[in-house]
């Protein structure tokens, strides 16, 4: 009996831990396009199209049921730990310095690989519709349609927790950092305005991810299926060809100068 308080005390915990990450970057990011910087991220919209209540009730509904799923991976996690299979860390001096330099770097590349991957995997014809389809439901993402997922992209993404902590060690502040990167990165792939400076796809940086190649994910399905990184769609081919270009006519204010100028018409809305 006490075993199964214990487990529903973990359980309890995570969830809560995960609700409020999701909710502060939501939150942090909603309030960035609505009011913060309302009007310079209106002229920065991607789509003519706005989200409605509907939309993030919809939102905000699946991404409950996500993060009760991250609760139960959670239990499996600390199950996990209990057995000695994954070694978080405390002291910085456990390990050398250039693996507590690098694990972090090396967390997110792994995450990245695995997302590219997961994600592909999920637009097989066959896996769609019982994987995927929630999370395309939202056509015109936000901020809350972060964990917007059907039960098995929700099973697909949690696991990746338990599987890289049995992989290697991570102090608790890397791990720390990682899952707070994660979520604010989501939460602003999906805020519908462009969030980077002019210039950013023709700079250095072009390797890292905008809101307008996810957005245009949304939008059109088959391409641009990374995360943080460009790297996996540049060496897959995946990439929509005009990435670059809409990105730059969105920072132009493009978008929000047509009359109507709703992108979905390039998107196949008959898979869903
Ligand atoms: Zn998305
Ligand atoms: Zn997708």
């Amino acid at each position: 009996m006490e075993f199964l308080l214990d487990l529903a005390s973990i359980w309890s915990e995570s969830f809560q831990r995960d609700l409020f990450r999701y909710l502060l970057a939501a939150t942090v990011l909603s309030l960035a396009v609505s009011l913060l910087f309302r009007r310079w991220m209106n002229r920065r919209r991607l789509q003519k199209r706005r989200a409605n209540w509907k939309d993030i009730r919809r939102e905000v509904s699946y991404s409950m049921l996500t993060i009760a799923i991250f609760a139960t991976v959670g239990v499996i996690t600390s199950i996990l730990r209990s057995w000695g299979l994954i070694h978080l860390y405390w002291q910085w001096s456990d390990y050398p310095l250039w693996w507590n330099l690098l694990s972090l770097p090396a967390v997110l590349l792994l995450h990245d690989a695995y997302f590219y991957w997961a994600h592909r995997g999920m637009h097989h014809p066959r896996l769609f519709r019982h994987f995927h389809r929630v999370h395309h439901l939202s056509r015109t993402p936000t901020p809350w349609a972060a964990y917007s997922f059907s039960v098995g992209e929700g099973v697909l993404m949690a696991i990746f927790s338990p599987l890289v902590l049995m992989l290697m060690p991570l102090h608790v502040l890397v791990w720390l950092a990682f899952v707070f990167i994660m979520i604010f990165r989501n939460t602003m792939l999906h805020a519908g305005c462009e969030f980077h400076p002019k210039g950013w796809v023709d700079g250095p940086l072009d390797f890292m991810t905008t809101t307008t190649h996810h957005d245009l994910h949304h939008q059109r399905f088959r391409g641009n299926y990374g995360f943080y990184f460009t790297w996996w769609d540049r060496w897959m081919g995946t990439e929509f060809k005009d990435y670059k270009d809409v990105f730059r006519q969105a920072v132009d204010g493009e978008f929000s100068r047509q009359a109507d100028g709703n992108r979905l018409e390039n998107g196949d809305f008959s898979k869903i």
